[in-house]
């Protein structure tokens, strides 16, 4: 058993939203597939992943060093005991070789997305869905039927009315979620303060409303922010400052009684553990969203789950990030708090299977060897494509 490829290709998401610091324009991701010399139904087992949406796609690390490493090293290495399945431990170890300390994001991308992949393959050769694999290495076997997920909807968009934002929230609650995410800091807090309060009108409480304020505020507005949205009880206050800047997470955590939330742009284990040790976040409380593809991948997100587990977080508060089939997955497999879903918003990378139901704020899973991205249509055309299967 062997890789015999691994190719990747940058692919444009072609959204018009932005956030309150930037928009989607230009902004790609690396579209990979491992090729295995595993033959099941007349087709060699692929394993596929991308690296999310919000970062651009990292093909040059890729092509230059890590998918040459995993190719030159020889296959038996890589294989777990038995020799029956990739090992993705010692593919990630293979990756790494000759990598410094530190400077995490400049790879975490692209190994993360590279060992999400093989994870779909080990998964597939396997013959189970990822969520199943992931339970019985991870969490005792439990795996769920279904898991919770919010929308992260209430984007900026031009020429947006309030009423626009009130049905975009309705349409959520009639597809059966039953938690919503909104934008803010993209506009004056009062105008901000009027879409919060028009959106609370629709979802009815705080405790199914987060907002996300995507790193936009220094100290002054994050502390004005905080203090004008605590009377509102939300679910949680998401990003409101820059994601290393543990100093003003903690100031903030003094005078925000209510959950925050960060970690999407967090690349390694020990930048999650500084949070917790010097941000001011609070176990029980808080909430924390590594994106697993940005961040290493899976094996590194246990990785993760184990050092929090440390300082007595519960697994309940890690929404991983990605609004994808992969962090639905991870969410099921590792039972986390849930998964986020951006229905309908980053073309062919947002979204779950084309089949999934959504109902009483959680979704279904499904049975799909491997992560399952083979039930949604058109994103799998652009993998099929790339594998040239
Ligand atoms: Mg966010």
């Amino acid at each position: 058993m062997r890789i015999v490829d691994i190719r990747e290709t940058a692919i444009p998401l072609k959204s018009t939203l932005a956030n309150s610091s930037f928009d989607f324009t230009e902004m790609t991701t690396s579209v990979v597939a491992v090729i295995t010399d595993v033959i099941r139904n007349g087709k060699p087992i692929c394993g596929f992943a991308f690296n999310s949406t919000g970062r651009y796609a990292c093909g040059a690390q890729m092509r230059a060093r890590f998918i040459p490493r995993i190719l030159a090293a020889d296959p038996a290495t890589l294989l777990d005991e038995r020799g029956s399945n990739l090992d993705q431990g010692k593919i990630f170890t293979c990756m790494m070789r000759r990598e410094k300390a530190g400077g995490h994001s400049e790879r975490s991308i692209a190994i993360g997305t590279i060992e999400v992949a093989i994870w779909d393959a080990v998964a597939k050769i396997a013959d189970k869905p990822l969520h199943t694999l992931l339970a019985e290495r991870f969490n005792g076997g439990k795996a769920p039927a279904k898991v919770f997920c919010y929308v992260g909807g209430g984007w900026y968009w031009p020429g947006q009315t309030i009423q626009d934002l009130q049905d975009e929230m309705r349409r959520h609650l009639g597809a059966g979620y039953a938690m919503v995410k909104m934008k803010v800091g993209g506009l004056p807090l009062e105008e901000d303060l009027r879409r919060l309060e028009a959106v609370l009108e629709v979802v009815g409480s705080g405790d199914r409303l987060a907002v996300d304020a995507n790193c936009k505020f220094g100290r002054e507005d994050a502390l004005r922010y905080a203090k004008a949205l605590a009377p509102f009880k939300l679910r949680w206050f998401e990003e409101p400052c820059d994601p290393l800047d543990f100093g003003l997470f903690a100031d903030l955590a003094e005078v925000y009684d209510q959950p925050l939330a960060t970690g999407e742009n967090l690349y390694s284990t020990q930048d999650v553990e500084n949070l917790v040790r010097f941000g001011g976040f609070r176990a029980g409380r808080d909430v924390i969203q590594v994106d697993p593809p940005q961040a290493y991948g899976i094996g590194q997100y246990a990785r993760t789950i184990d050092m929090l587990a440390g300082h007595g977080w519960p697994r309940g508060a890690l929404f991983p990030h990605g609004g994808n089939q992969m962090s639905l997955a991870i969410a099921a497999g590792f039972g986390l708090g849930g998964a986020e879903s951006y229905p309908g918003v980053f073309g062919d990378f947002g979204g779950f299977a084309d089949d999934a139901r959504i109902e009483g704020g959680t979704i279904s899973l499904s049975n799909r060897p491997g992560i399952g991205f083979e039930g949604q249509a058109r994103l799998y055309r652009i993998m099929r494509e790339l594998a040239g299967i």
